[in-house]
């Protein structure tokens, strides 16, 4: 199938594809989203969003019904999935958006008249321009920066849990509105909140329980699982229901002397139960460019930051709103997707590249930290 070369090809339809195709729509433009993944896609457990960076950039307030459950804090916090469907439902309602899902690129090609990629299924979709919003191990990075192409592993990994508060002997006796609850003992980082739950209450028994336990120990663990290449570079995660066992009973007997009471219920419940803790190592990436010609990359493809800065999806809001902006300004004119690609990189470039950098000092204490504990 040949789409209508007018649309903009986004490849990966996760929080930052969908977002940018609702800013790209909200602006007038139509835009195509090819996804590998059918349905569901998971992400991390807990998120902090803005709501009003949300709603300026997407045209949809996520305070309005439908509205996206949050558990307001400092920073409103969220669950991935609940975030990733109410993206995904405005996304498939709103005129102008088509989405593939189940659909894999293999190969990039800005040398033609269009720019166009090539699905495994050997088809071709040809567009005015083409973002990558694929994720931390873009594919699509490899043509806007073939010289360093892959993000490295930050040296660490988190383990990762969404607990059910209606699996526990009692409450978590952390308020709704508490926010996020953080703290270093004995080498690692903790993080632990409540969140809405599924039907999105905010009601002391019926929420859900997020932890996060970064892990600096793991790496032997990492490489003989193959997620992790001798250079350093990240090709795979440790997915729910895929944790060795002895790897679960290890955790399990650290808890106690990890984890304070609070939580220690929540956390033993996630390492315990069946498919619900993942492991991802920490990957970082610092862009030398966001544009090439007629492709663009956004959100985790452009620039990788642990989620200690808390700020992975947030910034991916900002460059769908800056790069739909720039390409709603310049509209059809002569060579305006290459120069609306090259405002949008000069616009974005200086401040991601800081945020990394943060994130790389950031990763660097903990690692210190985790050495000397
Ligand atoms: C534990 C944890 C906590 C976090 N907390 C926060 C937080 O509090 N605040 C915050 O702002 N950020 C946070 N983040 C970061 C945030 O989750 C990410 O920045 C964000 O999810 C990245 O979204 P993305 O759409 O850019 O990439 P991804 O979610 O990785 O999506 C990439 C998509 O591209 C698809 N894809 C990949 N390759 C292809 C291909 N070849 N063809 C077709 N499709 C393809 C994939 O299937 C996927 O759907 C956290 C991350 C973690 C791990």
């Amino acid at each position: 199938m040949q789409t209508e070369q007018s649309e903009i090809l986004v490849i990966g339809g996760s929080l930052a594809g969908l977002t940018f195709a609702l800013a790209c729509a909200t602006r007038g433009m139509r835009v195509r989203i090819i996804e590998r993944s059918t349905g569901h896609v998971q992400g991390g457990d807990s998120l902090s969003v803005d709501l009003n960076a949300v709603r300026a950039v997407t045209g949809f307030d996520p305070r309005h019904a439908p509205a996206l459950p949050v558990v307001p804090a400092y920073r409103d916090l969220t669950t991935w999935n609940a975030l990733y469907r109410w993206l995904h439902d405005r996304a498939s309602r709103t005129s102008g958006i088509s989405i593939e899902e189940g659909m894999s690129v293999s190969a990039v090609n800005d040398e033609q008249s269009r720019p166009f990629v090539t699905l495994e299924d050997g088809s071709t979709r040809a567009g005015r321009a083409i973002i990558g919003a694929d994720g931390y191990r873009s594919l699509i990075r490899r043509a806007v920066s073939p010289e360093a192409p892959y993000a490295q592993y930050a040296g660490y990994l988190v383990w990762r849990g969404l607990v059910d508060e209606r699996l526990l002997s009692q409450p978590v006796a952390w308020p709704s509105n508490g926010g996020l609850w953080i703290e270093f003992v004995a080498g690692y980082r903790l993080v632990a909140a409540v969140l809405p739950g599924r039907d999105g209450s905010l009601e002391p028994g019926s929420r859900q329980i997020t932890f996060a336990w970064f892990d600096a120990h793991q790496e032997v663990l990492l490489r003989s699982t193959g997620c992790l290449t001798g250079s350093g570079s990240i090709v795979g995660t440790l997915p729910r229901g895929m944790i060795d066992a002895s790897v679960r009973k290890t955790l399990l007997e650290a808890i106690p002397s990890v984890w304070p009471a609070i939580w220690a219920e929540a956390v033993e419940a996630g390492i315990a139960g069946e498919n619900l803790l993942s492991g991802a190592p920490i990957a970082e990436y610092r862009p030398e460019r966001l544009a090439r010609g007629r492709i663009a990359l956004i959100g985790d493809a452009a620039h990788t930051v642990s989620p200690m800065t808390g700020r992975g999806y947030l910034t991916g809001v900002e460059d769908a709103g800056a790069l739909a902006q720039a390409l709603a300004d310049l509209g059809d004119e002569e060579n305006a997707v290459v120069r609306a690609l090259s405002i949008y990189e000069s616009s974005r470039l200086p401040y991601v590249k800081g945020l990394v950098s943060l994130s790389c000092r950031i990763s660097d204490d903990y690692r210190k930290y985790a050495s000397e504990n």
